[in-house]
């Protein structure tokens, strides 16, 4: 019944053991979680005496659906102590899903450092003695070169996971991701340094489905995104500072979108050739890719370079708003944070030691924001490497009030629905267009789930974020700095509609 968006299959991976097993994932589970954040955290709630970090597609994932890049990574933060649940875009959750594998649980430590490779509905434990002290590029590299496909996505972690940094995040391939938990130290406390996934596979759709998929494309294409894409068009409507967008104007060479987006906001900026040009670069290392906007932000103080800062950030697998905040405190030089950034990925910090602005460990959005933004970091479920509110669309477009609350509660129900069913986080606070009622049509059209229903998914993504929010361990612990007038009163109100 299911066959049509998921493998129905469950890879457990046994670090302690280096052993591999498989579990059927039954139309039960299915029919209960759907998939995505959702099903995530039923599976470490099973595993939880094994502290477990689980990888899951939603149902949606590599499907024809606008914005179906999504994969989900849930794990307890070091930072926070909370079960919270990290969007994997690009390409990397559709190569794993592609490769015959929906969900993986990985449970243990390994006692020497390993990779998992993943393809043709194989997985095979290796050692990683060859990518141990590689940085997030060269493990890329390696890996790819390893197993023969340029193709291959790698999610790894640089030197920074590996010696268990506070400031360390898990890397999509080259250009970091959106990672904000320090997730690379948990991948380093348990030996696991890499995944290479690389997926020939396919699914079956009914015929209604690809026509619905496109009609819902083409709507969104000439709705709120119409005629705009890149980086900088969000950062005018976040009201972002003018360095950042000075830097994207003098260095961007190309866009990019993931799998299957119709807004490109993986920009390329070009560092050692003339951004204009459209000659293929024979320099090594000709420049970046930024994924994220909230990486531009944190570092975007240092003008021009800030891009050196963003790359050595990258390849070491730091999280640039981590690191932002620590160099901006210690009043450093671009020579003086580049240090810095070595130090931060062999031995962390703490921004609460700091006396900086962090959300239980965590750092906040790198921008000034309101109240509403300020109440959904708080609740630390979702990444806040996502703007914590609309871009290019306004709260108005979404038809919601001014209620700090109410526009809290609708952005964690937002994004709860893209992480359950597979769909981009960002896209979702891109596109109002983009509507629970057609997402549910198309899984419908497709699996023929006559029961499935708005009301139904609403309620597998409250479950998921009530029980993420109970996983907290200790008490909660947000920096005087980010919590305006009413603060407190508000963080009640909301955590009530999810009690
Ligand atoms: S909105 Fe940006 S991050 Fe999201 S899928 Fe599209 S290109 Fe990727």
């Amino acid at each position: 019944m299911f066959e049509s968006f998921y493998n129905g299959r469950i890879l457990i991976v046994d670090l302690a053991k280096g052993t591999t097993q498989e579990e059927s994932l039954d139309e039960e589970m299915i029919k209960q979680y759907l998939g995505g954040a959702a099903l995530n955290t039923a599976l470490f709630e099973k595993n939880a005496d094994s502290d477990p970090i689980i990888i899951g597609c939603g149902p949606l994932t590599a499907s024809f659906a606008p914005g179906s890049c999504l994969g989900v990574m849930t794990a307890r933060s070091p930072l926070s102590r909370q079960l919270v649940h990290v969007p994997l875009t690009w390409q990397t959750a559709v190569e794993t899903k592609l490769s015959g594998f929906d969900f993986l649980v990985f449970l243990g430590k390994a006692p020497e450092p390993v990779h998992l490779w993943l393809h043709d509905e194989l997985a095979d434990i290796k050692p990683s003695s060859g990518i141990n002290e590689k940085d997030a590029w060269e493990i890329t590299d390696f890996l790819r070169e390893e197993y023969g496909d340029e193709s291959i996505q790698v999610l790894g972690v640089g030197p920074a996971g590996t010696k268990g940094s506070s400031a360390s995040r898990v890397s999509e391939n080259y250009w970091g991701s959106k990672d904000k938990f320090a997730l690379g130290a948990v991948w380093g406390e348990k030996g696991l340094k890499a995944i290479a996934s690389r997926g020939l596979g396919f699914f079956t759709q009914p015929d209604e489905v690809f026509p619905k998929a496109m009609e819902l494309k083409d709507l969104l294409l000439a709705g709120k995104i119409k005629g705009k894409g890149g980086l900088l068009e969000m950062l005018d409507s976040l009201g972002a500072n003018g360095k950042a967008k000075g830097i994207l104007e003098k260095f961007s060479h190309r866009r990019n979108a993931c799998f299957n987006c119709p807004y490109a906001c993986n920009e390329f900026l070009m560092m050692e050739e003339e951004p204009a040009s459209r000659k293929r670069s024979d320099k090594e290392e000709p420049g970046l890719q930024i994924n994220n906007v909230s990486d531009l932000l944190a570092l975007s103080p240092f003008g021009e370079d800030s891009l050196e800062l963003l790359r050595k950030a990258l390849k070491l697998g730091l999280d640039p708003t981590f690191c932002g905040l620590i160099i901006k405190k210690k009043g450093l030089d671009a020579p003086g944070a580049i240090k810095e950034l070595d130090r931060l990925a062999r031995e962390g910090g703490e921004l609460g030691k700091e006396d900086l602005p962090n959300f239980s460990g965590v750092s906040p959005w790198p921008e000034e924001v309101k109240m509403e933004s300020f109440l959904v970091q708080a609740l630390g479920v979702f990444s806040n490497a996502v703007p914590p509110r609309p871009v290019i669309a306004s709260y108005e477009d979404f038809s919601i009030s001014e209620d700090p609350v109410e526009r809290a509660q609708w952005w964690m129900k937002r994004q709860g629905i893209a992480y359950v069913l597979g769909l981009c986080p960002q896209l979702a606070l891109i596109s109002p267009e983009l509507k629970g009622e057609d997402m549910v049509e198309l899984l419908k059209a497709g699996n023929g789930w006559g029961e499935l229903s708005v009301g139904k998914l609403e309620e597998i993504v409250k479950n998921m974020i009530v029980s993420s929010l109970k996983s907290k361990e200790g008490e909660e612990d947000i920096n005087q700095s980010l919590k305006p007038e009413g603060f407190d009163e508000s963080l009640v109100k909301l955590k009530e509609k999810f009690a």
